[in-house]
């Protein structure tokens, strides 16, 4: 046997030959999409703070006054320490911005994913999830030990057909997809989906953490698609659009109640810091009260892709995908070079041979900024 930091080596610079190997870039993010990196003043399009809400100045009020009241930890799990007040409000906020009877709060959406899941489905039953879905379902559906089979990107007849094959043989079947998807900018098709989950007797499951926010008014993609009263799971993120930290469920009150009394990362984790519910609140808030600054980040995309030649996007996500890691990495180091961060995004993220730049467009970009950077890609990117 290798020595660890032998086996951790060889590992590494296997990954650097094939282009592979991640690496942290100190960077100083400030509002506005402006972030700092070797004292340069650079425009983020790698970001999912959508409404920029991580600087917003009454959200950055509420959480600096949350700390300073009731300090910067939780003590414990909400079930231990006692559930702070804030928590409930944010619970209350969630479920009315999203339709639901109610909400519960997980530390994180990839936590929140791996609770949720596992919490409704056991080794006797069938999971059927997007093969694009976000690495955190299908790690929960893993940890269910249910059968899980993937169904091919958006394909309803796909679930159709695999619900006919193995509906019958378990008790509860779950469909789970993310609502918008985070790689490549597109909706599910959430009626269909629901239309097919009300055939077979399934439950269907959305994460919404690059839609809530964003589409849908603001309310994600269940109401964009005129799902809604359509999904009893709808999950999410408190951490892009929201701006601060933190993953949901909304869903009725008997489903948040078992998620609170039998949900893993739920019971055994510390609940999130006072101030990250004080800062989720103060952003619904936002959210509920100003449509028109709501529709700016997917005014910021629809402009890019329009300047590029790409169809209207149906999210702040808009993917350029050039296939190959190194040709990815030069384009990226290329536009930081002009000035702008765009992310290569590379296998496993996205499956081999998708290699992509992952444009993410803000409330807080400049439109002459996106023009600018709209002409660079046309001129050497896509050229
Ligand atoms: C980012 C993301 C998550 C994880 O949420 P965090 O709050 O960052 O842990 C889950 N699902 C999808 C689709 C995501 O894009």
């Amino acid at each position: 046997m290798p020595s660890l930091d032998e086996y951790a080596r060889a590992k590494l610079s296997s990954l650097e030959q094939r282009q592979l190997r991640r690496t942290l870039v100190e960077t100083d993010r400030q509002d506005g999409a402006i972030a700092y990196r070797d004292g340069r003043r650079m425009v983020s399009f790698s970001c999912n703070d959508y409404l920029n809400m991580s600087h917003h100045p009454d959200v950055v009020r509420a959480a600096t006054e949350a700390t300073a009241r009731y300090g910067v930890g939780s003590g414990a799990s909400r079930l231990i320490t006692g559930n702070h007040p804030l928590f409930r409000e944010l619970e209350g906020r969630l479920a009315r911005l999203k339709g639901a009877e109610d909400a519960c709060v997980f530390g994180s959406g990839y936590l929140a994913n791996l609770g949720i899941i596992p919490t409704l489905m056991g080794p006797e039953d069938l999971i059927l999830a997007d093969e694009w879905s976000h690495s955190c379902i299908l790690a929960g559906g893993a940890i269910s030990k249910a059968r899980q089979f993937v169904f091919r990107h958006n394909d309803v007849d796909h679930v159709e057909e695999l619900l006919a094959e193995h509906r019958a043989a378990h008790p509860r079947a779950l469909i789970v997809t993310d609502g918008v998807f985070s790689m490549d900018g597109d909706m599910a098709p959430v009626p269909a989906l629901a239309d097919v989950a009300d055939k077979y007797d399934a439950w269907l499951m959305t994460d919404d953490a690059h839609g809530v926010g964003v589409i849908g008014g603001g309310r994600g993609s269940t109401h964009a698609t005129g799902a809604q009263g359509r999904v009893p799971l709808q999950m999410g993120t408190l951490s892009k659009a929201i701006g601060g930290y933190g993953g949901y469920l909304c869903a009725a009150e008997p489903v948040i109640d078992l998620m609170r009394t039998r949900s893993r990362t739920f019971i055994y984790s510390t609940g999130l810091p006072p101030a990250a519910a004080a800062a989720a609140i103060a952003a619904i808030d936002v959210i509920e009260r100003d449509p028109e600054y709501v529709a700016l980040p997917m005014a910021k995309a629809g402009l890019f892709a329009e300047l590029v030649g790409l169809p209207a996007p149906e999210s702040c996500i808009v993917p350029i995908v050039l296939g190959d890691p190194a040709r990815t990495l030069a384009a990226s180091k290329m536009l930081e070079d002009e000035g702008y961060i765009v992310t290569a995004i590379r296998p496993p993220t996205v499956p081999d041979g998708t290699a992509r730049l992952r444009f993410t467009f803000t409330a807080g970009h400049e439109d002459s900024d996106v023009r600018r950077l709209a002409e660079i890609v046309l001129d050497r990117v896509l050229a």
